[in-house]
């Protein structure tokens, strides 16, 4: 039998928290600057001691810097500001259809953008990312790192993009090639595990102080990142959060990326909502539309489209609250263009939720759609760098 060793389990755990109060401080300080160690102390649950700890190692390291407050009597009280300007970072989100780049400062405001539609060919869009990141080396100095988000299962420990079902790319050394043209430190992830960082960086303050979370990306395909404890949970070669491909039920409207109609991906993805989308309007010329048309029409008088969604608003009911009895997060985020639905979908996905959760007596986790918009994987990519850098702001 595999054994725990519970010296290393310890260290990585007190690393865990000292990662997690870091991330607080700096989350507030991000989102409330100027503010003072007070504020913060007075927020959280953070001892003062603790926070001007915090604060001095990420001054030490260019993060954030002083300035003096105005004065109500006494002395002017030091508020604390995000030093952004320092340091950037390239963000790659390589999508199915389209692949955008951009630099960002620390928090997340792009100051330069590339898109290209991603072409079938691996080599050819290598090629297309590799001349935009020189050229963003080139022109923006300071660039820290880059994060690459992919559309597939990648190897954490390698950075290499083990299977990308859309295209069928296998095996893509997608770090050791970036590594072998830029001498920066490059971080290549999953979409979904991208996204949900992304959240706990840059996304909305419900899930600030939230630190075990699920987000389900609904895309062409579904996937879900896993936050335990701050932390991207990654399994054994970066396969947790494959929900995408829990078996919910027969005959699905699409088969999964693997073949299978039975999948969660194959009821509630873009690709089954306009498949629903299709048989509705059997024969009808403008059955053929894109996701966020679907989206759009459903806001509108086109019943068809509505029910479409509701029927996958229902099976994403389904699907989380399964998830939601295996992990028990404090909350699930639901990201992509679906998110842009969110009113109209929200009351069936709850329901839906609630109904199916109850024979487990559970607590219901709370759904949020995401904020961040179309750029949630964008934004991924960059959170890749943030997450690192911030996890380093100094040797534990
Ligand atoms: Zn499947």
């Amino acid at each position: 039998m595999r054994r725990i060793n519970l010296k290393k389990v310890n260290v990585a755990r007190a690393d865990t928290i000292r990662y997690i109060n870091r991330q607080v401080v700096l989350n507030y300080v991000r989102e409330k600057e100027p503010i003072s160690r007070a504020e913060i102390s007075q927020e959280t649950a953070l001892q003062r001691s603790t926070i001007s700890l915090i604060v001095d190692e990420l001054k030490t390291r260019g993060l954030i810097y002083e300035i003096e407050g105005e004065s109500t009597g006494g002395r002017p009280p030091a508020l604390l500001r995000l030093r952004a300007s320092g340091s950037m970072a390239i963000g790659v989100d390589i999508g199915t259809a389209q692949t955008t780049m951009a630099v960002a400062d620390l928090v997340g405001r792009v100051v330069d953008r590339e898109i290209f539609d991603t072409d079938p060919d691996v080599m050819a869009t290598f090629r297309r990312v590799t001349a935009g990141v020189q050229r963003f080396i080139r022109t923006h100095k300071n660039i820290e790192g880059i994060g690459v988000s992919v559309p597939g299962l990648v190897d954490p420990e390698t950075g290499t993009a083990l299977f990308i079902p859309h295209f069928k790319w296998r095996n893509w050394a997608l770090t050791a090639d970036l590594r072998k043209v830029v001498e920066v430190p490059v971080i290549v992830d999953n979409d979904a595990n991208a996204a949900a960082l992304a959240e706990l960086w840059l996304g909305r303050p419900e899930i600030r102080d939230v630190r075990d979370f699920v987000l389900v990306l609904v895309e062409e395909g579904l996937g879900a990142g896993i936050i335990f404890d701050g932390q991207v949970y990654q399994g054994v070669a970066g396969a947790a959060g494959e929900f995408g491909h829990m078996t919910i039920g027969k005959g699905a409207p699409v088969a999964c990326a693997a073949g299978s109609e039975e999948c969660w991906e194959a009821f509630a993805s873009e690709r089954a909502t306009l498949a629903r989308y299709k048989q509705r309007r059997a024969g009808s010329v403008d059955s053929e539309i894109t996701f966020r048309e679907l989206i759009d029409n459903a806001f509108g008088d086109d019943s068809d489209a509505r029910d479409a969604i509701l029927e996958t608003a229902h099976y994403l009911g389904l699907g989380i609250s399964n998830l939601t009895k295996a992990l028990s997060p404090e909350a699930v985020i639901l990201a992509g263009d679906i998110a842009r639905a969110w009113p109209l979908i929200a009351g069936e996905l709850r329901s839906t939720l609630a109904a199916n959760t109850i024979c487990s007596g559970l607590p219901l986790a709370p759904v949020f759609a995401s904020t961040l918009g179309e750029d949630t994987r964008l934004l991924g990519a960059l959170s890749l760098v943030l997450a690192r850098k911030f996890a380093s702001a100094l040797p534990a």
